[in-house]
């Protein structure tokens, strides 16, 4: 019989044997990804490892796994990275969308309030119907966004009840509620909007999305609103009214809404949302972004966006370091919403979701809000995703 110190070694044993991959779990591996650079800030791992992959999670993450598997995918010189986490896209304006972004490595997107209750439903729609896990902000204006005009000039459609009964009807996708406040706009309905938005998210305890750049008010009258969970999005949008005061310096209540839990992220769209100027002035004062995300549509290709890999790339050029780039794109997105809870990591247990992409050297040109220009030196390519663990064919 077992003494209760021979059980515990045992165990110990067949815990390390687990690490390692015992025979009979080889068998059942589906998909090996070989030698690639793995880059998983969830972990602080930045080492060569090998991954294998079984019942479409991660089972092992070792320097060499010598099994035999299905699928094997050649990562030697590329990086391997959690897959990406967009968390402000139009990813579900068509349902052409979700796969498109899936190319680049997203394998999580949130649609940023492309539609309010009016048409939330179609929406909902594509977000079902998503290969990878898609989810909605309500958009407090019931018409969703109205661009260029611009969706909440009349306060009367930011309407709460409605906004709620979106909500209830797609609590399954619904994460949390968008507001659109720039100027062009919301013009002086700003602070209301967001106040309704609030009042339509608190029976769900949702969190509240804002959009901000040029607004009408300033800056720290939109920050007092703002509950532990919210997300800035466009945090480094040009003034008037930006997070920087007239002499450039971090406004003090931007600071302290972050140690507050108010999550700045970067958002960076297309017009109007950042300079690089702003992002230099401000990422030297240390405040650097908590998530990265591209305001993504099926244009983006064409856009100063492109694609994640590329968004991410652009703060390379101001000493971020490649995990820190990565951690923005994966566990720091995965913690903003719970339906991205086990995502956004590669330890062993997860759901095998992986972004493989091909950090390439030489002479890159970005492109800010306003037609700036800045070169860069590295650049991240799409260059594989793995899915629920299977790699994703390419289009
Ligand atoms: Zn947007």
């Amino acid at each position: 019989m077992m003494n209760r110190r021979q059980f515990v070694s045992a165990a110990a044993a067949s815990a390390a044997m687990f690490a390692r991959i015992p025979n009979v779990f080889a068998q059942s591996i589906e998909l090996i990804i070989k030698g690639g650079r793995v880059v998983d800030p969830s972990i602080g791992l930045d080492a060569i490892r090998d991954i294998a992959i079984a019942g479409g999670r991660i089972v092992a993450v070792e320097p060499n796994i010598a099994a035999s598997a299905a699928d094997t995918i050649d990562a030697r010189g590329k990086i391997v990275a959690p897959g990406l986490i967009d968390i402000h896209t139009h990813a579900g304006r068509g349902k052409d969308g979700p796969p498109l972004a899936l190319q680049d490595g997203v394998t999580g997107w949130v649609d940023a309030g492309t539609a309010g209750a009016d048409n939330i439903d179609q929406v909902s729609a594509v977000a079902r119907g998503s290969p990878q896990i898609g989810r909605l902000l309500v958009n407090i204006s019931r018409t969703g966004v109205k661009s260029p005009e611009g969706e909440l000039h009349d306060i009367n459609l930011a309407n709460v009840d409605l906004a709620r009964g979106a909500i209830a009807r797609h609590r399954d996708v619904v994460v949390g509620m968008k507001v659109r406040m720039s100027n062009e706009v919301a013009e002086a309905n700003d602070l209301e909007a967001l106040r309704r938005a609030q009042e339509a998210a608190a029976p769900f305890n949702l969190p509240v999305m804002i959009h901000v750049g040029q607004n009408f008010s300033p800056m720290r009258s939109i920050l007092s609103l703002l509950k532990r969970g919210d997300v800035v999005t466009h945090m480094y949008a040009p003034p008037p009214n930006g997070i920087l005061d007239d002499k450039g310096i971090l406004l003090p209540e931007v600071s302290a809404a972050r140690r507050r839990g108010v999550i700045f992220d970067f958002g960076n769209g297309v017009n109007g949302h950042f300079t690089w100027d702003m992002v230099e002035r401000t990422m030297k004062q240390g405040f650097w972004p908590d998530t990265f995300s591209t305001d993504w549509s099926t244009a983006s290709k064409t856009t100063g966006v492109v694609d994640f890999p590329n968004v991410m790339s652009k703060f390379l050029m101001f000493g971020m370091s490649l995990s820190q780039i990565v951690a923005c794109a994966t566990c720091n997105a995965a913690r903003v919403f719970p339906a991205f809870d086990d995502r956004g990591t590669l330890n062993v247990g997860a759901p095998a979701d992986v972004a493989i992409m091909e950090l390439r050297d030489g002479e890159f040109e970005f492109v800010d809000n306003y037609k700036g220009k800045r070169t860069g030196k590295q650049r991240l390519i799409p260059f594989a995703t793995v899915l629920n663990g299977k790699r994703v064919a390419k289009a």
